[in-house]
């Protein structure tokens, strides 16, 4: 059987949710290897030793890595950026929407503000390469295609690897019961459809998911991802109905994540702008 080009690799972490909670969360990065050794994300900081022993069961150290490819601009995506800086010579790359969240970690912890962010987040480093949809990455004989997929943030982008028929979607298909998290209702659909209608697709991993998705359970997965946004939507317009015209943000928030059984209602600002996103017209 041939080679695969791409090896995810599962990093556990402790999400800081208050000063007295956390939670066991995992993400995936992932190796791509051609003539030059290129990795996609690089997890939350401080949790980058699952990637080394990735590496070294491949024969290579964190100084071979050429490129460091962010899938998004989000912390636990990004974490590790410093670690990897600090090792070799990596050029860094990311969707041109990305980049300056990427590089201004200050700015996105103001701007999009979520409990610990800054040890989750990391050094900050300089972006070599700013992406654009269509975009192809060769890391000599294996190459990235750069599908533009915002709406979970607005620079995430997934990547398809033609040669594995690998997608790489991070977290643009949005988990059925979990947290909504999208700056842009809108652009996470349209994501999403497009997504859908890809065709070749073999694998496709979600940076949250436990297993690859194949065959079947590929559009499966797009599509539930697509309900489950329908789903929040008509919560949130039943939570409006129910409430005082002048009702603040956070009530509204707990009323809709209430109406899809989250319990406790988890308001915090990254959850508030998924759901005011449903109340955006035009
Ligand atoms: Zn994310």
């Amino acid at each position: 059987m041939k080679r695969p080009n791409i090896f995810p690799v599962r990093l556990s972490f402790v999400l800081p949710l208050n000063a007295e909670k956390s939670v066991d969360r995992f993400v995936h990065a992932y190796i791509v290897v051609g003539e030059q050794i290129a990795i996609v994300d690089t997890g939350a900081a401080g949790y980058q030793q699952g990637l080394v022993d990735a590496l070294a069961a491949l024969g290579k150290s964190p100084a071979d890595v050429a490129w460091i490819v962010n899938t998004h601009e989000h912390p636990d995506h990004i974490g590790g950026n410093g670690f990897f800086a600090e090792r070799g010579q990596p050029r860094f790359t990311c969707h041109a929407a990305a980049t300056r969240w990427i590089e201004d970690l200050g700015a996105q912890s103001r701007e999009r503000p979520i409990y610990g962010f800054d040890k989750m987040a990391g050094k900050a480093i300089r972006v070599a390469r700013q992406l654009q949809d269509g975009d192809e990455i060769d890391f000599g004989g294996v190459t990235l295609q750069v599908i533009y997929t915002p709406g979970h943030s607005p620079g995430s982008m997934s990547l398809y690897c033609p040669m594995d028929g690998a997608l790489i979607t991070a977290d643009a298909i949005q988990p059925v019961g979990g947290l909504p998290l999208y700056a842009d209702l809108q652009q996470s659909r349209a994501s999403m459809r497009r997504l859908l209608s890809l065709r070749g697709v073999k694998t496709l991993y979600c940076a949250h998911s436990d297993q690859p998705f194949v065959g079947d359970e590929i559009p499966a997965t797009i599509q539930a991802g697509l309900d489950y946004l329908d789903r929040v939507d008509a919560a949130v317009k039943d939570a409006v109905t129910h409430l005082p015209a002048n009702a603040a943000q956070e009530e509204i928030t707990r009323e809709t994540l209430l109406r899809i059984g989250l319990t406790p209602p988890p308001v915090m600002p990254i959850t508030i702008q998924s759901v005011m996103s449903h109340l955006r017209t035009g």
